[in-house]
């Protein structure tokens, strides 16, 4: 990303006279005006661009990947099955139905592919001991789940801010006697770096009362295929050109007049030039610097630290047709039972027979050459003499972008919320609302839509 600013400051260099962003140069056809430009094509950007189309708004999306969807990722396998290794499931909420409805996607209940879960300690390749890990059961999570229903819709937070949603999430499952839910929530919170030092708030978010009647109580939905990309594929042929692909912005100007963006294309530069802007794309400062941060956006963007999710798609892999493992460590200094990351966390059985979707996490950024030598090495200890390879992979960090516990006190997402709608840009994706798609495009609906058109 620096160095797009770089080119930034170069084209400057030969085309600044006349305008501010150098852009005297720039022909007819390379300028796009619209009403609201969107950046970031995952979840949120497109699902906001489509209904944003649907009331009358002209947009376009900027999108740095080569297909709408961020976190959707779905992948065809050699047996021409559609195996996912992104967003696979949703919570039921009427936004889901009709956003599915609307491209004739038929959803059906989603059962998590698979019908055995295996406890392994993955350092050694063997079972742990039947009985080792409690039988969960979420009554009591659930009951403190509900005392903060606000969780799920957005960051706006009583004053003050519970304590208990402070502590440590360690401190918060002795304190709650939540012990025979605290390996399980660690799989669900995958993402959180080490869950049990996690500050509660955000496990509880990740975890929070729609996610375990979905998961848990079986009352997520999926389409009917299973092929959650496909959505995706169809919001870009709706789209069409009012998606500029493997494209970012490298350099921006934002007043109450107008929003001006200068975007890198693999057809050469445009510009962009609307009313308003959407940023769903992770609000971290080198990620959003070519925007112009200010002062007051660069110190609070500033504050966000994130964690570490890689996940990847093997095949060759001599596992267990049908089996979810699951790392469990059973010694004495391992938490609830809970590896200590950087590791492989679980692998789950995919709908190909062949093919294994393995999630690895960790607190800080791992290298690509390192997570993927770490899964094939546990892999190789789960089925010794088996010879596993990826067939695809992603890095979907940055992961829990969030602040400390003495931040969150101190009103931080007061601070970040009041950059909504500043220099005519506004914000959602999971930093902004919750890490479920179905959470996002609520908020998308009922939030953000009214106060983009
Ligand atoms: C492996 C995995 C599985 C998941 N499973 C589920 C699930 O089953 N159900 C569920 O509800 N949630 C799931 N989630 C959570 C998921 O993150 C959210 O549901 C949702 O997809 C987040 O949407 P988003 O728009 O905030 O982010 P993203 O989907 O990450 O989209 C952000 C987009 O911005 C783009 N971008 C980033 N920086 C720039 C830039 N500078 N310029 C232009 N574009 C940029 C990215 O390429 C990306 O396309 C899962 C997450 C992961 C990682």
């Amino acid at each position: 990303m620096k160095a797009r600013i770089g080119l930034g400051v170069a084209a400057c260099a030969v085309h600044c006279l006349g305008h501010p962003l150098g852009l005297s140069n720039i022909s007819g056809e390379d300028v796009i005006m619209r009403d609201v430009a969107i950046i970031g094509g995952g979840s949120s950007g497109t699902h906001a661009a489509i209904r944003l189309k649907d009331h009358n708004q002209t947009v376009v999306v900027i999108e740095r990947d080569g297909e709408l969807g961020g976190h959707v990722r779905t992948y065809t396998a050699n047996s021409g099955i559609r195996v996912n290794y992104g967003v696979s499931n949703f919570q039921n909420y009427s936004v889901v139905r009709e956003f599915f409805s609307r491209f004739d996607i038929p959803l059906v209940q989603y059962v998590q592919p698979g019908d055995a879960d295996v406890y392994v300690d993955f350092s050694t390749g063997q079972p742990v001991p039947n009985g080792t890990l409690p039988v969960p059961d979420f009554t009591a999570y659930l009951t403190e789940v509900a005392k903060y229903p606000y969780l799920g819709q957005s960051w706006e937070l009583p004053d003050p801010v519970p304590e208990d949603l402070l502590l440590p999430f360690g401190d918060f499952v002795e304190k709650y006697n939540l012990q025979d839910v605290a390996f399980t929530i660690a799989q669900f919170a995958i993402g959180n770096g080490n869950v049990f030092e996690q500050t509660t708030i955000y496990v509880l978010k990740a975890v929070d009362y729609d996610y375990i009647q979905g998961i848990v109580y079986g009352q997520g939905v999926a389409p009917e295929t299973y092929d959650t990309q496909s959505l995706f594929n169809k919001a870009l042929v709706e789209l069409g050109s009012d998606v500029l692909l493997s494209s970012t912005v490298y350099n921006a100007s934002r007043s109450t007049a107008g929003i001006e963006l200068v975007v890198k294309t693999p057809t050469g530069r445009k510009v962009v030039k609307a009313k308003k802007l959407l940023v769903t794309a992770p609000p971290l400062v080198d990620n959003l610097q070519p925007l112009g941060l200010d002062k007051k956006e660069t110190d609070i963007f500033s504050k966000f630290q994130s964690h570490g999710l890689y996940t990847g798609l093997l095949n060759n892999t001599s596992l267990t047709p049908g089996a979810r493992y699951y790392s469990a460590d059973p010694n004495a200094n391992a938490t609830y039972d809970v590896p200590n990351l950087p590791d492989l966390q679980f692998i789950w059985a995919t709908k190909d027979p062949d093919v294994y979707w393995a999630w690895y996490s960790s607190p800080t950024d791992v290298p690509e050459e390192k997570v993927k030598s770490d899964i094939i090495a546990r892999f190789k200890d789960l089925a010794p003499g088996s010879n596993p390879e990826f067939i695809a992979y992603a890095n979907d960090s940055p992961s829990t972008v969030g602040v400390s516990a003495d931040e969150i006190r101190d009103g931080f997402y007061n601070d970040l919320l009041s950059l909504q709608g500043y220099k005519n840009t506004w914000y959602t994706g999971s930093t902004w609302v919750s890490d479920h798609s179905a959470e996002l495009w609520n908020y998308t609906e009922y939030e953000l839509l009214p106060k983009l058109m």
